[in-house]
C-alpha cells in the first residue's frame, strides 16, 4: 500500500516507534528512523523487510537539528509522505518540586518537535496533495494525571496542534490524527514501574497491577502492534476523512 512512499518516524529506536516504523515498512514504505537507542538493530530489523533505510541522530529538542534531519530525508527520499512524531520522555514530581529544566525537555520534545518537523513536511506533501501526519499523544493528551504536568501540558498541546494542521489541510489529500495510547509496556513505563516498585517496597509483578488498576479498566497493557495497526489503518484510504481525531486505544481509560 506504501510502495514508493517514505515514512519518517521520529524516537524509533525503541517501542511504539520502532513498532509502527516496522509496520509501515511492511506496507512497503522506505523508512528514515529517528531516536536515540541502538538505531543499528533498529535499522537492521526494518531492513529485513526488504526498504529502503535511513537513520538521522536529530535532537528532538533541536529545531535546527530537525530541519537537518528534514531535509536530509527530503534530499535522499524526494519527499517524507508520512510523518509519524513520536518521541517523548517522561519525568514525574509535582508542580513545585518540577525542575524547569525538565519542563522545558519535555515541551520541547513531546510537543515542540511535531510543530517543527510538520512545518517542514507539509509544502512538498501539499504539492503531492497527499500525506499524513500521525502525532503519538496518549491518554494524558485527553486528561491529566498528578504529577505529570508537563507531559500532560505537551499531550493535550499535541491534541491541539493535531486539530489546526488537520484544518489548516482540510481542502487537501493531507491528514492529520493523533494517537492515544493508554499504558504500553515499553522502556519509558517500564521505568515508571522499577520507580514505583522500589518506592513502594513491592515486587514488579504487583506494581505493573497497580500500575494497570488504576487507569486501564481492562487490565491489559496496549500492545505496540495494536498502535502500529493503526497507524497503518490511517494510511489507507479508508482513512481519508478521518481528521483531527484523537483517537484513544487505552483499555478504556479515558471512557470514565
Ligand atoms: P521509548 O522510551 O521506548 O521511546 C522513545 C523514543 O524517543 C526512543 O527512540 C528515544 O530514543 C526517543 N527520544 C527521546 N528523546 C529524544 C530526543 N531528544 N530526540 C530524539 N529522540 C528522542 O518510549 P515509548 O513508550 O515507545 O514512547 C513513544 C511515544 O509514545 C512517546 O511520545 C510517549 O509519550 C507516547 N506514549 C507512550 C505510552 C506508553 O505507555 N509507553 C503511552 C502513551 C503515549
Amino acid at each position: 500500500m506504501l510502495k514508493g512512499k517514505t515514512a519518517l518516524v521520529t524516537g524509533s529506536t525503541s517501542g511504539i516507534g520502532l513498532g509502527i516504523a516496522k509496520a509501515l515498512a511492511q506496507q512497503g514504505a522506505n523508512i528514515v528512523l529517528n531516536g536515540f537507542g541502538e538505531y543499528e538493530s533498529a535499522k537492521t530489523e526494518v531492513m529485513a523487510l526488504g526498504v529502503e533505510v535511513d537513520y538521522h541522530g536529530a535532537d528532538m529538542s533541536k529545531p535546527d537539528q530537525i530541519e537537518d534531519m528534514m531535509k536530509s530525508a527530503a534530499s535522499k527520499f524526494g519527499r517524507v509522505d508520512v510523518l509519524v512524531n513520536n518521541a517523548g520522555i517522561q519525568h514525574v514530581a509535582q508542580v513545585e518540586d518540577f525542575p524547569p529544566e525538565k519542563w522545558d525537555a519535555i515541551i520541547a520534545i513531546n510537543l515542540s518537535s511535531a510543530f517543527h518537523t510538520s512545518r517542514h513536511a507539509i509544502p512538498a506533501m501539499r504539492e503531492a496533495n497527499w500525506g499524513r501526519i500521525i502525532n503519538i499523544a496518549s491518554a494524558h493528551g485527553l486528561v491529566a494525571s498528578a504529577h505529570k504536568s508537563a507531559y500532560v501540558a505537551a499531550k493535550h498541546g499535541v491534541v491541539g496542534l493535531t486539530k489546526s494542521t488537520a484544518l489548516e489541510l482540510a481542502r487537501t489529500g493531507v491528514t492529520c490524527n493523533a494517537i492515544c495510547p493508554g499504558w504500553v509496556l515499553t522502556p519509558l513505563v517500564q521505568k515508571q514501574i522499577d520507580a514505583r516498585a522500589e518506592k513502594e517496597g513491592i515486587s514488579i509483578e504487583r506494581a505493573q497491577i497497580d500500575l494497570l488498576g488504576e487507569k486501564q479498566p481492562s487490565l491489559q497493557f496496549t500492545t505496540v502492534e495494536q498502535l502500529a495497526g493503526l497507524a497503518v489503518f490511517l494510511c489507507t484510504p479508508a482513512a481519508d476523512q478521518v481528521r483531527g481525531v484523537a483517537w484513544a486505544v487505552d483499555g478504556g481509560w479515558t471512557a470514565q
